[in-house]
């Protein structure tokens, strides 16, 4: 604004119409003197990624989009409604380097990171949505596609404009951010003394195991990833989550919920256990993994509960939808090389 003349008070303006009023068009901004409306209508674009697919679950309260960036790449956000809470499931890449194996994003290779803007549109996107209805965003997790770790900064960046007093003005804390363990991400969450709350995909208490469901963990093992994660509560004084996809038969035996509870012992974190999603045949998940039953699921709870760990089990979303991170893409990408003459 400065640069065209303008007072400095009009960046402002526009900051609270972007993020407060979230228009898509300069043209709205009504306060803005309609020469300087026009000049930016000329100028700028304000970056919403069309939708060009949705999926809506059967009770309604889960839904996804995938959106399209300008150089017409796929971006996966989930909107899940709670009773009380309406959760945004945010993509931080498209595609994702780190190839885990319950995951239809990570067989699906990596093409690049999203800018901080194309994170922003994801939540924008459904705080339009939910204004509609006279509701709003009220938590915000970094769970989609991509390992935002890898993305630290347009991670960041974004949470600084959503969290911005004079826009979305949504509180840190109800944010999170979640990682397969990339220790070096961890470390500076941790030194930047975040109120954003950090969840990690633990999936395996042991590196054996978990070298084989998370790759990453061959670069960052065990003993690292739960190093980083005390270094964090000492730095924040917050709890951690760990978030465990349970798969029948692979990683839910009773053997393996002690060495859990032994693993977390003592440490300021909440379990979430999660009945993976399984991937339909055509997403390109290498594996034919099932969700654990209920009976083994809750067993495992149970064992962590008597070492004094808190574990809930967290109601998956979305399995006719496609929830799980980059089936939407996938299914896309299919749809699309069907398409092609
Ligand atoms: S689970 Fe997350 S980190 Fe692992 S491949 Fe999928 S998107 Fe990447």
């Amino acid at each position: 604004m400065q640069k065209w003349g303008e007072p400095s008070f009009r960046s402002d303006q526009i900051w609270r119409w972007l993020y407060g009023s979230l228009v898509t068009d300069p043209q709205e901004m009504r306060n803005l003197p309609l020469p300087l409306r026009q000049r930016l209508a000329d100028a700028c674009y304000i970056g919403h990624l069309p939708v060009v697919d949705r999926l809506v679950d059967d009770d309604g309260l889960t839904e996804k989009v995938a959106l399209q960036t300008h150089d017409g790449q796929i971006v996966e956000t989930v909107l899940m409604r709670y009773e009380e809470r309406n959760t945004v499931c945010v993509s931080s890449q498209i595609g994702c380097p780190l190839g885990c194996l319950f995951c239809a994003t990570g067989q699906s290779g990596y093409s690049r990171d999203l800018t901080a803007g194309e994170i922003v549109a994801q939540v924008l996107h459904y705080a339009r949505a939910l204004r509609r209805e006279d509701a709003h965003i009220t938590n915000i997790v970094f769970m989609g596609m991509g390992e935002p770790m890898l993305n630290y900064d347009a991670v960041w960046l974004a949470i600084d404009n959503l969290h911005h007093p004079d826009g979305m003005n949504m509180g840190l804390r109800r944010f999170t951010v979640s990682t397969v363990g990339i220790v070096p991400g961890i470390e500076r969450m941790a030194e930047s003394g975040t109120e954003v709350g950090l969840a990690i995909s633990l999936h395996a208490p042991n590196d054996a195991l978990r070298d084989q469901l998370v790759p990453a963990n061959r670069r960052y093992p065990l003993a690292q990833v739960m190093a980083a994660a005390r270094y964090y509560v000492e730095h924040t004084s917050r709890r951690i989550t760990f978030e465990y996809g349970l798969a029948e038969g692979v990683n839910d035996s009773e053997a393996l919920a002690h060495e859990t509870a032994e693993l977390l012992r003592g440490m300021l974190c909440h379990v979430n256990l999660i009945p993976i999603n399984p991937a339909p045949g055509d997403t390109g998940v290498a594996c034919d993994y099932r969700p654990s039953s209920q009976g083994r699921i809750l067993r495992f709870q149970e064992i962590l509960m008597a070492a004094g760990i808190e574990t809930t089990v967290r109601v998956s979303r979305g399995r006719d939808i496609q929830a799980g991170c980059g089936q939407l893409r996938q299914r896309r990408e299919t749809t699309d090389r069907e398409e092609m003459p």
